[in-house]
């Protein structure tokens, strides 16, 4: 596919979407009605649909019995934390292979023209991005995506939350279904921004900004502490009357639904005439400028209530620019009155 009809690459090759990202049409006033009809299939399709597909598989083929989880053990705790490897292995593995190692898209559609394994750092375990983060995945993050799962599944076996049953909460535990996703955006944006915080960004989270050009394997690479905070979203189902299968659903979102701000390409071309779209650019502008997006993109759009919402757009990019010309006066005035 021609990506310069989608966009534009600048001097050093950095390929960027024309267009802005848009927010939810909802959020407009007047609504717009044929904008939100045209969104409910994006919103569904593919990404949500995948979250629900993998939560229905795990709930029929890998979660253990009831009378199992209501207690806990290592054997079926191991067994979680080896499909969800697996799992995760395969899903993000794949991408990483077609995308990055065998690079069959070359650099169409990618925001930044190099890929991580031409930029040993430092910053990295064993200087290289690729190994310190999938080992930050592998043996932190998804470990602690366990710990949740089992702790949210133990609760429910021991009937110490209510347990809605499909029959008699259909439309309840539907509606619960349809915003689950604004859930994981509200629970991210709030302690995406409070691990955002000087001294929390140094101790925890500048773990994961060590990616500034990320890839896959960046999507888990987490501190343990936003290892947990980040999963830790499927225990809002132990505080709300839920049903486990939600749970799962909120809990994959965050797991596989990682993946989304970090594949580093605009779209991916699954065949010659069919791209699919990654919406990666929000969360990619994140990883670049640090100090705008900390949420999703745009479903609820928090970073515009707050003003630190980038759009893609030049005006967007005026915008920070002027915000943190501010902070830096802002800073400034404050060492002088520290130095007075
Ligand atoms: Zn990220
Ligand atoms: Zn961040």
């Amino acid at each position: 596919m021609d990506d310069l009809k989608y966009g534009t690459r600048n001097k050093r090759g950095d390929w960027a979407p024309n267009g802005r990202i848009e927010i939810a049409p909802f959020w407009s006033w007047p609504p717009k009605i044929p904008s939100v009809l045209k969104w409910v299939p994006e919103y569904i399709w593919p990404w949500n649909a995948f979250h629900m597909a993998t939560a229905l598989l795990y709930w029929f083929y890998v979660v253990p019995d009831v009378e199992v989880m209501k207690t806990l053990s290592w054997g079926w705790a191991l067994w979680l934390y080896a499909v969800n490897a697996a799992a995760i292995f395969a899903f993000y593995g794949s991408i990483e292979l077609f995308f990055y190692v065998k690079r069959k898209q070359g650099n169409r559609f990618k925001y930044n023209v190099k890929f991580p394994s031409e930029q040993p750092s430092d910053v990295f375990w064993f200087k290289s991005q690729n190994i310190d983060n999938f080992l930050r995945s592998f043996f932190l993050s998804i470990p602690l995506w366990t710990l949740v799962e089992v702790l949210f599944l133990w609760v429910f076996a021991n009937g110490l939350v209510p347990w809605l049953s499909w029959s008699n909460h259909p439309y309840y535990l539907a509606f619960l279904v349809a915003v689950a996703p604004m859930i994981h955006e509200v629970h991210f944006f709030i302690i995406h921004r409070l691990i955002h915080w000087g001294p929390f960004y140094r101790w925890i989270h500048s773990v994961h900004h060590n990616s500034v050009n990320p890839s896959p394997w960046s999507s888990l690479s987490m501190h343990p502490v936003e290892g947990f905070l980040y999963h830790a979203v499927a225990l809002w189902h132990l505080v709300i009357p839920s049903n486990p299968i939600v749970a799962l659903f909120q809990l994959h979102i965050a797991g596989f639904g990682a993946v989304n701000g970090h594949i580093g390409f605009d779209k991916l071309e699954i065949t010659e005439e069919t791209p699919l779209d990654t919406h990666a650019y929000a969360h990619y502008l994140h990883h670049k400028y640090f100090e705008v997006n900390y949420g999703g993109d745009g479903l609820i759009p928090l970073d515009r209530w707050f003003g630190t919402w980038h759009d893609g757009t030049k005006e967007g990019d005026v915008q920070m620019q002027t915000r943190f010309a501010k902070k830096r006066e802002r800073m400034n005035a404050k060492t002088v009155r520290a130095n007075n």
